[in-house]
């Protein structure tokens, strides 16, 4: 299934013209209007978090212009997209990660960074509460507070549990790149265990039940990825026990990967049959012991499996310091700060949240809603059931992938043409705003989306409904996945690891 649109060279254009990194748009042309005045002091802006939006926030706007600060407890950008791959050894954890003192280094030292976590943000005076998470002479318990003109909140989000008993105690999750090191770790351990002496077969079985909770782009990239670590490198190792491995992805949904086109999904699903990868869609996990999960179906019954070792992968939600926050200005109903289509936090002066901690205004979120619902209806019969209605609703949450690098963007290209817009704006006419606004607002590019699915095959859904499956499409996940990387440092290490993957396989040490 190979079908070219009209977007796929301006796609190429795109990747071509970026020449690689997280694809900077912003038209930070220098003018006569920007440059600070020789007396005024520069305003002072803060970035809370080091990931995708407050990384690209940074490498994009003009700190000559003001005081930037970043404050984050990771001292690093890290490559979330190949996270699936580090946790079985095709990659390794430092060759996604780019340190961001190298990034700031590159902006001409201007921009300073404190590697601690913020715990409060206090609106009324432009303050945040900081707390360093590493040794410190700093008196008391090494909490300091840094004023603001403007905070630019990318704190990201953390997993969601959705309160389900057991599992912060025994699940792992894949989010950060520690979390990826512990995988791996674990899935060896497992072999590991499994072929020790005085094992009766069942408690092998048991041990060698790999089971991922959530059908989404991560979870069936890591069953993929694992699926090939154990066929590829770990059968040859442990012969004796490979046969008694067992992979199993339980999704809530009907489907696994319903935010692609459904012949994704349909392919996928068939491959996993292939290869052995038992699904058990339509079910929910309602608990997990240290050996059990406990799921009930559609029609709450309930069933369990015994596992060896389990991944949560079902969705996430807003971090404490996020909940706080939207409590004191009074968004306490709502799952992740509202920001109007400029990215400013509503009702807060000087205030943007970007990336996954935010969510666009509600009109843009009824737009894509729109959007959506006209592309859950295949047959443009113009009705939905309520089902499809439900998986649309569900998909918006997971939508936007690359919004946290546009976002910090385009965000950057506002601040750098801050002074020349309140001369000359360039937004649109709006009543409620009276008068022109200043910018444009943040448009969402949908730039297409990969889901790699293991044996060199990769499914790639892109603008224009361009849909390929199969091995040509795994080339274009290698040289998109390379051209994206931060740094020509993190590029040539990911491809060596590609390299030294297909020569020598993946390593399967415990370290
Ligand atoms: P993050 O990247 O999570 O960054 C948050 C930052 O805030 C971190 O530096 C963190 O240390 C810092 N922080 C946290 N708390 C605080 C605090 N209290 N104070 C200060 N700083 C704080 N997207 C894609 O486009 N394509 C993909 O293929 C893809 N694959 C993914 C695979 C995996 C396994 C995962 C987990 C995600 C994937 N994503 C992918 C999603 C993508 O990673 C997120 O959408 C993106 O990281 C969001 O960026 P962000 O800057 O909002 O948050």
């Amino acid at each position: 299934a190979f079908r070219r649109g009209p977007a796929f060279s301006k796609l190429v254009l795109i990747f071509a013209a970026s020449g690689g990194g997280l694809v900077a748009y912003a038209d930070a042309r220098t003018d006569p209007a920007t440059e600070p005045s020789q007396a005024a002091p520069k305003k002072k802006v803060v970035v809370l978090g080091t990931g995708w939006a407050g990384t690209t926030f940074v490498r994009n706007v003009d700190s000559s212009l003001y005081d930037v600060q970043v404050i984050s407890p990771r001292n690093y950008f890290a490559f979330t997209p190949l996270l699936p791959s580090v946790t079985c050894g095709t990659v390794e954890p430092r060759s996604i990660v780019e340190p961001i003192r190298k990034i700031i280094r590159k902006k001409g030292g201007e921009i300073k960074f404190w590697e601690a976590e913020c715990f409060k943000i206090d609106p009324d005076n432009k303050k945040v509460h900081c707390r360093t998470n590493i040794g410190t002479n700093l008196e008391g318990n090494g909490e300091f507070l840094v004023d603001y003109d403007y905070l630019v909140i990318a704190v990201g989000a953390r997993v969601n549990t959705f309160n389900t008993s057991g599992v912060v105690q025994h699940c792992h999750f894949l989010k950060e790149v520690e979390d990826a090191q512990r995988i791996r770790k674990s899935v060896i351990d497992s072999f590991e265990r499994a072929i020790l002496p005085d094992l009766d077969e069942e408690e092998r079985k048991r041990t060698l039940h790999f089971v991922i909770v959530g059908g989404g782009p991560t979870g069936v990239e890591f069953a993929a990825e694992l699926h090939d670590f154990i066929s590829e490198d770990l059968a040859k190792l442990y012969p004796t026990v490979c046969n008694l491995v067992k992979i199993s992805v339980i999704e809530h949904g009907g489907h696994i990967l319903t935010m692609f086109d459904k012949r994704i999904g349909k392919f996928a699903e068939e491959k996993f049959r292939r290869d052995g990868i038992e699904l058990r869609t339509g079910y929910r996990v309602v608990k997990v012991s240290d050996n059990i999960i406990t799921m009930e179906d559609k029609l709450h019954v309930e069933s369990s499996v015994s596992y060896g070792m389990a991944v949560w992968s079902a969705g996430v939600g807003a971090r404490p310091i996020i909940l706080d926050f939207m409590k004191q200005i009074g968004q306490g109903n709502r799952r992740a700060l509202a920001t109007d289509e400029w990215l400013r936090v509503r009702e807060c002066d000087g205030v943007y949240a970007i990336g996954d901690c935010a969510t666009m205004s509600q009109r843009k979120v009824m737009e894509d809603i729109l959007e959506i619902f006209k592309f859950a209806d295949k047959d443009n019969s113009g009705t939905l059931t309520v089902k499809e209605i439900n998986d649309a609703l569900e998909d918006i949450c997971i939508r936007y992938p690359q919004v946290a690098a546009q976002q910090g963007n385009y965000l950057a290209s506002c601040f750098n043409r801050m002074k020349h817009c309140e001369k000359k704006p360039e937004g649109p006419l709006r009543i409620r705003e009276l008068g022109r606004h200043r910018f444009r607002p943040f448009r969402y590019k949908h730039l297409g989306q990969f889901a790699p699915l293991g044996g060199e095959q990769t499914a790639a859904q892109l603008p224009g409904d361009w849909i390929s499956i199969g091995h040509s499409s795994q080339w274009l996940w290698y040289s998109v996945y390379a051209s994206k990387q931060v740094s020509w440092r993190t590029r040539a290490l990911v491809i060596s690891d590609w390299t030294r993957r297909f020569i020598h396989g993946r390593d399967s040490s415990c370290i």
